[in-house]
């Protein structure tokens, strides 16, 4: 076999070492970790394997609050290097970003890399001249700086990913340890995968503000409701580059339709007929001109006129296709209505059942909350929550009985409208809004309720994790298979691809 001297290392072609000497190591004793600064507010998408054991420190762990792990688990790509604990492995954590994310989000793409010890002993064993480089083998990533060395390896080191170019198929970055103790020229000892970002997604969301006209609300009222969070504009920026964005989409908020202001007052004394299934504006005679008043919009308030948030998007759904038809039922979009109503049980609504459904409300509590506003329009783009849900006698429903749960309940009301005689409705928008809604359960009993469980499989235990789509205090991440999710169905629904 053919020899060479390289860096003063006996070795074959192949790589691999024929002697091998007290001082010389076949391989570092550390990995390294990227993960978010703990500034990052959502500027960028990342989704990592949360893991004490291949990230020491980590307030979440995903293997014990995870339903099923493996179905995490195949979300990553595994690297074949040692971590602290033997049964650990090297998950890549997955890196979306803008081409130019700073002229996009106004900031760099900024991780943390430090190495861990995987030895066991606390041990890294490695001199000061040793350092680790960023190598982006395809040529279109560049990290800065692309070198970390010495006691940045230790404590960690900042640094700045770009793009050179758009990506048109997914790459990686891999962090290459050398040194001159080393028998090979470099170990990788840490990689990230970066998905392909040669394409953004765009939708625009129609903004209704909606108020009690008989209370003397007006639309300056909602508008003082959302001052702390810079009014419309400021929820466009968090949607544009703190949410959103982690799945390459943009959003454009507008407030008038047609040069109209999508302002829609509203009578509480409507609203109180309703909630005791009274039309109180009837066209016609027609005896079954309270129908739907009393099947859908009946019990629409408590006694403190909180509102049911099922009977409300239903309400919505009938009143808005009425007030709005172009928009409502031709335009690919989304529909937020930002309602100084409260609700009797959350801070916001959306359905995901029809998958095509536009409608989501935030109800007067959480107006000035951020989160609540990209966690709705998470659900509007395909999202159940990632937590597992518990019964009456406090054991958890599993994702499939849950599935098969909510499948029978369409079934059961798809038959029971379907039995209406719609025809009997002489008032024609109260016969399109059953024929709607009817056509609504039958797309959901047949496909959208298996494809939605299908794309939401991956559950944890409620209020433990970091995602959006949890309740917990920091709403902060979406994952992976959810950035693909809001894809699909923005390009499927709501928007637009370029
Ligand atoms: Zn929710």
């Amino acid at each position: 076999m053919a020899t060479l001297i390289l860096e003063g290392v006996l070795k074959d072609y192949s790589g691999s070492p024929q002697t091998a000497e007290a001082t010389i190591k076949s391989r570092p004793l550390f990995h390294g970790c990227f993960f978010p600064l703990s500034t990052y507010s959502g500027e960028f998408g990342f989704d990592w394997m949360r893991d004490r054991n291949a990230y020491p420190g980590s307030k979440i762990h995903y293997a014990g609050i995870s339903e099923d792990f493996s179905l995490l688990e195949a979300e990553y790509d595994v690297l074949d290097i040692p971590v602290e604990n033997q049964e650990a492995k090297y998950y890549v954590p997955w890196l979306n970003m803008f081409p130019d994310n700073k002229s996009v989000t106004g900031k760099d793409v900024e991780l943390f890399f430090r190495v861990n010890p995987c030895n066991g002993d606390g041990v890294y064993d490695f001199e000061d001249d040793d350092y680790v480089e960023f190598v982006s083998p395809g040529g279109n990533l560049k990290v800065t700086p692309d070198k970390v060395s010495g006691l940045d390896l230790y404590n960690g080191k900042s640094v700045k990913i770009n793009c050179l170019k758009p990506l048109t198929a997914n790459d990686y970055i891999e962090a290459v340890y050398r040194s001159k103790n080393l028998t090979t020229e470099g170990e990788v000892v840490g990689k990230i995968n970066v998905l392909k970002n040669d394409i953004t997604y765009f939708i625009n969301i129609y903004v209704v503000k909606n108020y009690i006209s008989d209370a003397n609300e007006t639309p300056e009222t909602i508008n003082s409701k959302i001052r702390s969070i810079g009014e419309i504009n400021g929820i466009e920026d968090y949607l544009n580059k703190h949410s959103l964005n982690q799945a390459l989409i943009q959003v454009k908020l507008y407030t008038q339709y047609d040069k109209k202001d999508l302002n829609w007052p509203i009578r509480l004394s409507t609203l109180q007929a309703a909630s005791n299934g009274k039309n109180s504006n009837p066209t016609t005679d027609d005896v079954n001109k309270d129908y739907i008043f009393q099947q859908f919009f009946k019990g629409l308030l408590d006694s403190n006129n909180k509102v049911n948030q099922s009977k409300f998007l239903n309400y919505i759904n009938f009143r808005f296709g009425n007030m709005f038809p172009a928009i409502g039922e031709t335009q690919k979009c989304i529909l937020l209505y930002l309602t100084s109503l409260d609700s009797i049980s959350a801070g916001g609504t959306s359905s995901i059942f029809p998958t095509n459904n536009k409608h989501c409300i935030v109800y007067n509590p959480n107006l000035g909350h951020k989160a609540t506003y990209a966690h709705e329009i998470g659900h509007i783009l395909g999202l159940l929550h990632t937590f597992t849900i518990v019964d009456r006698d406090g054991k958890t429903v599993s994702h499939e009985d849950e599935r098969k749960i909510l499948l029978s309940s369409f079934q059961k009301k798809y038959g029971l409208y379907k039995s209406i005689e719609v025809n009997n409705l002489l008032d024609v928008t109260h016969r399109r809004f059953v024929e709607k809604y009817i056509k609504g359960l039958k797309r959901s009993k047949e496909s959208d309720c298996n494809t939605v469980y299908d794309n939401n499989k991956i559950r944890f235990k409620k209020g433990l994790t970091d995602n959006v789509m949890d309740y917990s205090r920091k709403l902060l991440f979406f994952s992976k298979s959810q950035w693909k999710v809001m894809q699909t169905e923005v390009e499927l629904y709501y928007g637009i691809k370029k």
